[in-house]
């Protein structure tokens, strides 16, 4: 399912699966951001990308949000594949060593731990497949958590992973799973304050809807949602 201009859903709300992942297509090559929680859910990936010609050996670069379970549980495999994966702090070695940071106790299972090809941090840019992606560390679902923004096709567009969502029909903003060990409510209202003064367009989240224009607005309610809620 297409999305906005170079940018597809691989697997999640639109096939009524709970994890959302994404693939960024041009010539030069395909970056998927974030991988699924079981193999049943990549070989659904793997039918919608070949409906558009594309094989998994064909993705370049695995661009992680953070090392919850139901986001890296397809990681592994991606990797043998041939992709580079990128995450950030922390989480990455939590998707090294398939630790409690990719939250077993909530999944029921283990993921396979994967490698880290490259660990990134706050302002760092990442060149792939003609892409440029920008890192924003947004800490507080979990201590690693990442957005990638990439500026496209006239739009700021972010890839959250947990940071926020939007899970009903009044397009009211959804905070991440508070159920993670390293979920902090300070931490993670500060990272919200932080990311409500930035322009953005469009939030594609881990989960549920996509949101596609004003995406500033949404960032500014989740972070009152967060203030009436947690403080
Ligand atoms: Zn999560």
């Amino acid at each position: 399912m297409q999305l906005l201009p170079n940018i597809y859903l691989l697997d999640g709300f639109a096939y009524a699966q709970h994890a959302n992942f994404y693939l960024i297509h041009s010539e030069q090559g395909n970056v998927i951001v974030d991988a699924g929680t079981v193999s049943a859910d990549l070989e659904r990936a793997e039918q919608h990308l070949s409906r558009w010609g594309i094989s998994l050996e064909q993705v370049d670069c695995l661009l992680l949000t953070h090392s919850h379970y139901d986001h890296v549980g397809n990681a592994a495999v991606l990797r043998e594949r041939g992709a580079t994966v990128i995450a950030g702090p922390g989480d990455a070695e939590g998707i090294v060593l398939a630790d409690w940071r990719t939250a077993p106790y909530a999944a029921g299972f283990r993921v396979s731990a994967c490698p880290v090809d490259r660990v990134v941090h706050d302002g760092d840019v990442i060149d792939a497949c003609g892409f440029r992606f920008e890192v924003i560390h947004a800490p507080g679902h979990t201590d690693g958590s990442v957005i990638y923004q990439f500026r496209h096709a006239g739009q700021i567009i972010w890839f959250v992973g947990d940071v926020l969502m939007i899970n009903n029909t009044h397009f009211e903003p959804e905070l991440g799973w508070q159920g993670g060990e390293d979920f902090d409510k300070a931490t993670y209202l500060q990272s919200l304050r932080r990311l409500a003064e930035l322009p953005v367009d469009c939030i594609l989240a881990g989960h549920y809807f996509p949101y596609l224009s004003q995406g500033q607005r949404l960032v500014g309610r989740a972070y009152v949602k967060a203030l009436v809620e947690w403080r």
